[in-house]
């Protein structure tokens, strides 16, 4: 029988994991159906216990479910323990649900493998202290880069955050203010600042020479931060849609345990945007 996944969230129409997924099992030859779940905003764990019991073997989740998730998911990985949300659940054998984060990698294979970014004594800025930052910290705090710091709009977040990390690796957290005179190689923009086409409040001048930024945001246009680092001079100015390809191929390794090949899928999605 062939195996069912699917990605639940709320919207879902959107949603571009099923085109990435069928493009993973067609290059793979993986026998399995993936497909779209508009989740009821009261029943998430119904929907999933629906899913699941109709022969369902694993889910991505999205927004607004990735806490529910954690929540549901009766073991989980490290980094979904630090993210406190789940963008993964895994059917084990037993029944049981495991729940996983794998937006970090995602994150980290995009800019080191496919882009070549050397993390190894970088000094990194992560923006934002939401769910997307919270997701990705664990895995960039493995990479071996010099320091961390989580800069936020509400300073009491950030600071929150890297308390909550501290024992992983160098990381501090701040308020934008205390950015001042401060260089950094590497500023992800983790915030949804993008969403209403602004870019968070940090100052123009913290970009060391050579420096990268990396939008979580993607688009079918340059983002909005992605155009201030540009303009600002950055070496490199990413989006997010490799790691939205990233992150769907590890979910796929862990449900499949067969690695996709992501350059071709991450073209032909650059392709599909590009597209009027
Ligand atoms: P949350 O709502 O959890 O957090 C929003 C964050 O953005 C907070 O830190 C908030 O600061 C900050 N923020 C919002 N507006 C502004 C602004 N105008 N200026 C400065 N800071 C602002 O959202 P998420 O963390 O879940 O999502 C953030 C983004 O990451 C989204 O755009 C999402 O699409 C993207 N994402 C991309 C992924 C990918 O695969 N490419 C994966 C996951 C997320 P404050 O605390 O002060 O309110």
């Amino acid at each position: 029988m062939t195996d069912r996944y699917a990605v639940i969230g709320n919207p879902i129409a959107h949603s571009k994991s099923p085109l990435i997924h069928a493009a993973f099992a067609r290059q793979t030859g993986q026998d399995l159906e993936y497909g779209r779940l508009l989740g009821a905003l009261d029943d998430f764990a119904g929907d999933v216990s629906r899913f699941l019991a109709a022969g369902g073997r694993g889910l991505n989740v999205t927004l607004p479910f990735k806490e529910q998730a954690f929540a549901l998911a009766e073991e989980r990985s490290e980094r979904a323990e630090l993210a406190g949300a789940v963008n993964t659940l895994i059917r084990l054998k037993d029944g049981r649900l495991r729940g996983d984060n794998t937006d970090g990698v995602g994150l980290v294979r995009d800019l080191a493998c496919n882009h070549g970014f050397d993390f190894q004594g970088a000094r990194v800025l992560l923006v934002g202290a939401g769910g997307a930052a919270r997701g990705v910290l664990e895995s960039l705090l493995a990479t071996g880069l010099a320091h961390l710091v989580i800069a936020n709009r509400t300073e009491s977040r950030a600071l929150d955050l890297a308390r909550r990390a501290r024992l992983l690796g160098p990381v501090t957290g701040c308020g934008f203010g205390a950015l001042a005179g401060e260089r950094f190689d590497l500023i992800i923009n983790a915030t949804s600042a993008g969403l209403d086409a602004a870019v968070p409040a940090i100052p123009n001048d913290c970009l060391a020479p050579g420096a990268w930024v990396y939008d979580m945001l993607y688009g079918d246009q340059p983002t909005p931060f992605c155009r201030w680092g540009a303009e600002q001079g950055a070496a490199q100015a990413l989006d997010g849609l490799g790691m939205l390809v990233e992150q769907a191929a590890e979910s796929f390794f862990l449900w499949r345990g067969v690695r996709p090949d992501t350059a071709p899928v991450i073209a032909s999605l650059r392709h599909l945007e590009s597209q009027p």
